[in-house]
C-alpha cells in the first residue's frame, strides 16, 4: 500500500509551496487508495510556535485535504530519536564535537549551504573527550562520515529512476545538539521509517540532502522510500517562495477571496471534485 506524508515545520503558515508538496503526496495516496499521514516537524523548539501548528491543520482542512490517522508531533518523540541516536553510537559511528558556529565559520560551505566540518574533533582521545564533558563543555554529536559512508547507495526518484548517493561531501554532519537533542536528518529518516512511508513527496531543495537521509536508513536497517522532489514555486521576481512571502500564505490568499479550488490549481493540483 502507497504511504505518503505530509511534514511541514510550524514557523510560519503554509504557502502556495507548502501546498504543492502535501497535494502530491495528498493525490498519490488518494488516487492508488493509500494513505495521507500528517507529521509536524517541530523538534527546533526555538523556531516552532504551537499557532503555526494549528495553523498548519487549518489551512489543510480549507483546501481540502483530509490525513489519515493521528497527527504525528515530533516534539513529543525525543524518546525514540535518543534510541536510534544510541544505536548509531553503539556502531562507534557519532562523536561529540566541542566547537562553536564561529569556529566553523570560516569552513567551505556543502551543498546544503551548511558549512562541511572540518573533523576538528574527530580525532579527540576518549580521555580528552570525557574530560571536557565532565567539565561541563557543550558539545554536539556528529555523524564520522569517514567511517559511517556506504558507497553506491541509491534512491528511486519518480521521473528520473535510481539517483546515486554521495552523502561524504557534506561532511561530518550534526545529529543531536544540546539545544535541539535531534536534528531534522535523524528525525525524518526514523518518522518515515516508524510511519511506513513509501512515498516522500516535497520540494527540490532537499533533493541533494536525501543523501543523508539514505544513509542512515541504511545504517539503521530501514527502508528507502520513493522520492518525488517537485519544481520549486517562485515570487513575481522568480525567486523561491519563503515563509516572508506573505502573500503566497493560503491565509492571505484565502482572504484574497480565492476558493480552495483555485488555491489547488495554483500550487499545480487539480479539483478535488467536492468542491
Ligand atoms: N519539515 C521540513 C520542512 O518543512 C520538510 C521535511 C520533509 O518533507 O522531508 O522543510
Amino acid at each position: 500500500m502507497i504511504v505518503t506524508r505530509f511534514a511541514p515545520s510550524p514557523t510560519g503558515y503554509l504557502h502556495l509551496g507548502n501546498a504543492a508538496s502535501a497535494l502530491q503526496g495528498w493525490q498519490a495516496a488518494r488516487e492508488a487508495g493509500g494513505r495521507f499521514l500528517l507529521r509536524i516537524e517541530d523538534i527546533d523548539t526555538t523556531r516552532c510556535r504551537p499557532e503555526y501548528a494549528a495553523a498548519i491543520q487549518e489551512d489543510l482542512a480549507w483546501l481540502g485535504l483530509d490525513w489519515d490517522g493521528d497527527v504525528r508531533v515530533q516534539s513529543l518523540c525525543f524518546a525514540a530519536y535518543r534510541v536510534a541516536l544510541d544505536r548509531l553510537d553503539a556502531l562507534g559511528l557519532l562523536y561529540p564535537c566541542f566547537c562553536t558556529r564561529r569556529d566553523i565559520a570560516s569552513a567551505p560551505h556543502g551543498p546544503d549551504d551548511a558549512a562541511v566540518y572540518p573533523g576538528t574533533c574527530r580525532g579527540l582521545s576518549a580521555g580528552e573527550r570525557q574530560e571536557r564533558i565532565a567539565a561541563g563543555e557543550s558539545y554536539s554529536l556528529r555523524l564520522d562520515m569517514r567511517a559511517a559512508d556506504r558507497p553506491g547507495l541509491g534512491f528511486h526518484e519518480r521521473g528520473r529512476g535510481r539517483i546515486v548517493c554521495h552523502p561524504a561531501r557534506f561532511g561530518d554532519i550534526v545529529l543531536a545538539r544540546k539545544d535541539i537533542p535531534a536534528s531534522y536528518h535523524l528525525c525524518v529518516t526514523h518518522d518515515d521509517a516508524w510511519q511506513g512511508v513509501t512515498l516522500v513527496t516535497r520540494g527540490e531543495d532537499l533533493l541533494a540532502v536525501t543523501d543523508i537521509q539514505v544513509l542512515l536508513q541504511n545504517l539503521l536497517g530501514w527502508p528507502t522510500p520513493d522520492y518525488a522532489h517537485h519544481r520549486l514555486l517562485t515570487n513575481a521576481d522568480g525567486a523561491r517562495l519563503a515563509k516572508r512571502d506573505r502573500s503566497f500564505t493560503l491565509r492571505a490568499m484565502r482572504e484574497m477571496g480565492l476558493t480552495p479550488d483555485e488555491v489547488r490549481a495554483r500550487a499545480g493540483g487539480g479539483s478535488n471534485g467536492r468542491a
